[in-house]
C-alpha cells in the first residue's frame, strides 16, 4: 500500500513538473513515505530523518508523509525542525502546495481524512514494469486490537468498479500483464453496487491481463461468491496471502480477529476445495499480551496443519492507543520469550517450505519474469502464479515475458531454474 502511495504522490508531483532523482543528495525536494504498524518500522524512518538532516542539500524541503505523519502530525515538526510539512494518507493532493509554501519558508500539516478521496484524476508513477499495484479501497474497519491502521488509515471505503477496471484496462495497454488489487480487507471491497466477487470478475475480463493477485484478504470476507469467482476467473493466480496472526482462538479473540482457529482453518478449507493448486502464505505475530506457551504451541499447529509456503512473522509492537496497550501488565510477554517464540515459528515455516520445495526439484512451471535479480549476474527474478520465486539466467530485454522453466535448485525458499521455452513476450510499451 506504501509503493503505490509513493507512485501516487510521484505521479502528482510530475505532474506539477517535479523530476525524481535517485538519490537524495542535492535533491529539492525530499518526501519521507512512513509506516507505522511496528515501532522498528518508525525508528527507521527516525533514523532516515536523522541522515537527511546531516547530508541533504542546504535548504532542501523535507516531508514527512503516510502513516507515521498522520499518528504524530504535529508532534513531528515540534522533534525535527528540519521537516517543513507532514502529510497523512488521506492528503496527497495537498503536496504540490505544500511543497511550494516549505519553499518559502512556511511548515505546513495535513492530516485529515477525507472519505471521498480515491485520488482518481492522479496518474501514477509506476516502479515497476511488469506489474501494477492497484488500490482498490482505503482505510479499515476492523479494529484488530494490536493494530494503529484503522488511526492512520481512516474508515474503510472502496473506489468504484468501473474505475479500478479503467486503471487496470490503462495498465494493460501500457503493456503490463499482472495487476495486483490492494486494500487491508481488500475482499471486503464494495462500492455500493458491486462486491469484490464482482470486481475479480470485471477485472478477470480485462483482454490481455493474465495474473490477478490481491492482498490482503480478511478470512471472515471469503463469502461464496468471492470464493467461487476466484475459482471461475482464469487470470487469479493460484496464492492467497491469508493473515492468520495467531492459532489460539482465545488469543484470536483478544485480538478482535472476529475468527477462531477452527473459522480459520474452514476458511483454509474452502479456498483449497475451490482452488485445488493454492498456495498459501501468512502473517503471524508472536508474544501477544496473554499469549502461553499452549497457545503458541497452537499457533504452530495451524503452520504444521496449513503447511504455508511463507509466513511474514512479527514479535507483538505495542502501538500508542491501540487497545492491545491497555490489557493489564502482567499479560506482557517478555522480549526474551517472544524471541524465542519467533525463532522457532521461523524454523517451522523454513523446515517445511524446504522440504517441499526440494519435492519440486525438476518440475517445470510458467513463470512471469519480473525484475533483474538483485545479485546482479545475469539472472531474473521470475514468479510462479503460486508465488514462488525462481532465478531463471537471462537480460533485461526479457522483463514481462512468461516462460517455462524447469525448477533445478532451492535454498530452501527461493529456486533457481532453467528455461524450456521462451513464450511470446506481450507488447511491452514505450
Ligand atoms: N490489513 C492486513 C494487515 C496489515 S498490517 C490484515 O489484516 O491482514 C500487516 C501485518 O502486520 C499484520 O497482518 C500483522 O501480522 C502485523 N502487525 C500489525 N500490527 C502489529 C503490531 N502492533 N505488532 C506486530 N505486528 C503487527
Ligand atoms: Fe489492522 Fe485488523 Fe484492519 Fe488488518 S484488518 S488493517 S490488522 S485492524
Amino acid at each position: 500500500m506504501n509503493v503505490s502511495d509513493s507512485e501516487l504522490m510521484l505521479g502528482t508531483l510530475a505532474a506539477h513538473g517535479y523530476v525524481s532523482v535517485d538519490h537524495p543528495d542535492g535533491a529539492d525536494v525530499i518526501i519521507v513515505n512512513t509506516c507505522a504498524i511496528r515501532d522498528h518500522a518508525e525508528q527507521r524512518v527516525i533514523g532516515r530523518l536523522g541522515e537527511l538532516r546531516r547530508n541533504m542539500k542546504p535548504g532542501a524541503v523535507v516531508g514527512v508523509t503516510g502513516c507515521m505523519a498522520q499518528r504524530l502530525g504535529p508532534q513531528l515538526l515540534d522533534k525535527a525542525k528540519h521537516v517543513s510539512l507532514v502529510i497523512g494518507p488521506d492528503g496527497y493532493r495537498a503536496l504540490p502546495a505544500l511543497i511550494e509554501g516549505a519553499r518559502r519558508g512556511e511548515r505546513g500539516i495535513h492530516t485529515t481524512f477525507d472519505l471521498e478521496e480515491q485520488y482518481e484524476d492522479f496518474q501514477p508513477r509506476r516502479f515497476d514494469r511488469v506489474k501494477a499495484w492497484i488500490p482498490v479501497q482505503r482505510g479499515c474497519d476492523y479494529k484488530c486490537t494490536y493494530c494503529i491502521v484503522p488511526t492512520t488509515r481512516g474508515p474503510e471505503r472502496s473506489r468504484k468498479l468501473a474505475d479500478v477496471v479503467r486503471e487496470t484496462r490503462d495498465v494493460v495497454a501500457g503493456g503490463m500483464s499482472e495487476v495486483v488489487l490492494l486494500g487491508q480487507t481488500v475482499n471486503s471491497y464494495h462500492d455500493g453496487e458491486h462486491d469484490f466477487a464482482d470486481l475479480l470478475r470485471a477485472i478477470g475480463g480485462v483482454d490481455g491481463l493474465r495474473r490477478l493477485r490481491f492482498t490482503s484478504p480478511h478470512p471472515n470476507d471469503f463469502t461464496e461468491r468471492v470464493v467461487d469467482a476466484m475459482a471461475s476467473v482464469d487470470a487469479v493466480c493460484e496464492h492467497v496471502h491469508l493473515p492468520m496472526q495467531s492459532g489460539s482462538s482465545r488469543i484470536l479473540k483478544r485480538m478482535l480477529r472476529r475468527y477462531t482457529r477452527e473459522g480459520y482453518l474452514d476458511c483454509v478449507a474452502r479456498l483449497r476445495a475451490a482452488i485445488p493448486a493454492l498456495s498459501l502464505t501468512t502473517d503471524v505475530i508472536v508474544g501477544f499480551p496473554g499469549e502461553t506457551d499452549e497457545d503458541f504451541d497452537e499457533t504452530l499447529s495451524v503452520v504444521r496443519e496449513v503447511e504455508f509456503a511463507d509466513a511474514f512473522t512479527f514479535k507483538f509492537s505495542p502501538r500508542d492507543g491501540t487497545p492491545a496497550t491497555r490489557m493489564p501488565p502482567e499479560l506482557t510477554v517478555s522480549d526474551e520469550i517472544a524471541s524465542e517464540r519467533l525463532a522457532r515459528l521461523v524454523e517451522t515455516v523454513r523446515g517445511m517450505s524446504r522440504a517441499r520445495n526440494l519435492g519440486l526439484l525438476g518440475t517445470r512451471t510458467e513463470v512471469l519474469v519480473e525484475r533483474e535479480a538483485k545479485r546482479g549476474d545475469a539472472m531474473l527474478m521470475t514468479r510462479t502464479r503460486d508465488f514462488k520465486t525462481v532465478l531463471v539466467p537471462g537480460t533485461e530485454a526479457m522483463l514481462g515475458e512468461y516462460l517455462t522453466v524447469e525448477l533445478t535448485g532451492t535454498t530452501g525458499s527461493t529456486f533457481t531454474g532453467q528455461i524450456v521455452r521462451e513464450r511470446q513476450p506481450l507488447p511491452m510499451a514505450g
